[in-house]
């Protein structure tokens, strides 16, 4: 018999449903300039240094004296040493806290292995869906806490066991300052609970009032795994690597024995690859990267402001969530602007029932895009309005 929880995925309003949309679209009108302003991928190549480290690796891979195999259960030690030197200094972390994989979007819901099965989990509505459909894949029940007029996440009355925080958030686009993460981390230490903080988005993170690490909370090592990637960081979406920091005031047992049954590491080359965005030389072309999206996130949410939509995030996110002037349905709306504009943007119903009436847009892709774009709305809202 097959999995039955799996069927619980909403496969009307998905991210795949939105794909085959296009797909078909395209395959209609291959003439069409489709654009598109929904991608979660990034445009910018990796780093010099970084392929350089890497092109290395791949000669260690050729030579008996330089050969590795597995990529070591929990990482390389000297990645996670470099993580713990450059990203949690003085933050009295071991390297037995660190754990190196091949991607958050899989260590984000693997790590509910750690939780009872009859565990409550909490998400935001609207939420990374992934969060939702691989809960209900592993039979586990999700509970839902709405965002409030700031669109942060709002803390309930009631117990829930396991909480997640994506923050800077997709789909929002916001991040959560330093007084409503404390308020989370309260709640969490009040009720013996754990939260499961998705960070892969700090490096876009410019706010002085936003932490970039849940780490900097008061009680925060009590209950919060931190999960964060290489992949906005450094291009490495392609490349697969990432990490955790589960603190040992949490657990260490059991975990690094589960993952010995469970993994067999990340690959070499792509953990030489991350030592090698920490190099000075790297960092600099990183944060030019970074730069760039950042400012072409800014044009959009602009762009979008002067057209009348009320928008929020894009300071410390790549993206920025859209509420939309036409009341239709989100998946209609990404279907007119498809049909109309040739304008890919995602609509919210992906996210949850309350991402209804409004749509994610993304600075990952080029500006010059973003300016066709947005000449293209600009000149339907003249045209229609
Ligand atoms: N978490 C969030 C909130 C994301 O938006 C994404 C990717 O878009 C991921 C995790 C996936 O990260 P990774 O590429 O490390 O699997």
């Amino acid at each position: 018999m097959l999995n039955q929880n799996i069927l619980k995925i909403d496969k009307v309003n998905a991210f795949s449903s939105a794909q085959r949309y296009v797909r078909e679209y395209r395959e209609k009108h291959p003439e069409r300039d489709v654009i598109s302003l929904g991608i979660g991928d990034v445009s910018r190549p990796i780093v010099k240094p970084v392929i350089e480290a890497m092109h290395k690796a791949v000669d260690d891979l050729a030579d008996m004296s330089s050969f590795h195999g597995y990529g070591g259960y929990y990482g390389l030690p000297e990645l996670r040493k470099t993580i713990l030197e450059n990203d949690y200094p003085n933050m009295g972390f071991t390297i037995d806290e660190v754990y190196v994989s091949d991607g958050t979007k899989s260590d984000c819901t693997n790590i509910l292995e750690l939780f009872d099965f009859n565990s409550k989990i909490l998400l935001a509505d609207p939420t990374y869906p992934i969060y939702r459909n691989r809960a209900y894949a592993l039979s586990r029940e999700v509970y839902y806490t709405p965002l409030d007029e700031n669109y942060q996440m709002v803390v309930p009355e009631e117990h829930y066991d396991v909480i997640y925080i994506c923050s800077p958030s997709n789909p929002v686009g916001n991040a959560m300052t330093y007084d409503v993460l404390q308020k989370w981390v309260d709640y969490a230490v009040k009720e013996n609970a754990y939260i499961v903080y998705d960070n892969v988005y700090f490096s876009f993170i410019s706010s002085p009032d936003v932490p970039k690490s849940i780490y900097e909370i008061e009680g925060s090592k009590q209950c919060a795994i931190e999960m964060r990637s290489f992949s906005k960081k450094a291009s490495f979406t392609g490349l697969r690597c990432s990490y955790f920091i589960l603190p040992k005031e949490i657990d260490t047992v059991l975990f690094r024995e589960r993952t010995i049954n469970r993994f067999n590491g990340a690959s070499y080359v792509a953990q030489v690859g991350a030592i090698a965005t920490y190099l000075p030389e790297s960092r600099l072309l990183i944060e030019e990267n970074i730069r760039m999206y950042k400012e072409n996130i800014a044009y959009l949410k602009d762009s979008f402001e002067a057209l009348g939509f009320k928008v929020t995030g894009g300071t410390d996110s790549p993206y920025i969530w859209v509420k939309n002037k036409e009341d239709i349905p989100s998946f209609e709306y990404f279907k007119k602007t498809l049909n109309d504009i040739d304008v890919i943007i995602v609509p919210g119903a992906i996210f949850g029932s309350a991402g209804e009436g409004h749509f994610r847009v993304s600075g990952l892709g080029t500006i010059e895009n973003s300016r066709i774009a947005m000449e293209r709305f600009r000149k339907y809202y003249e045209e229609n309005h």
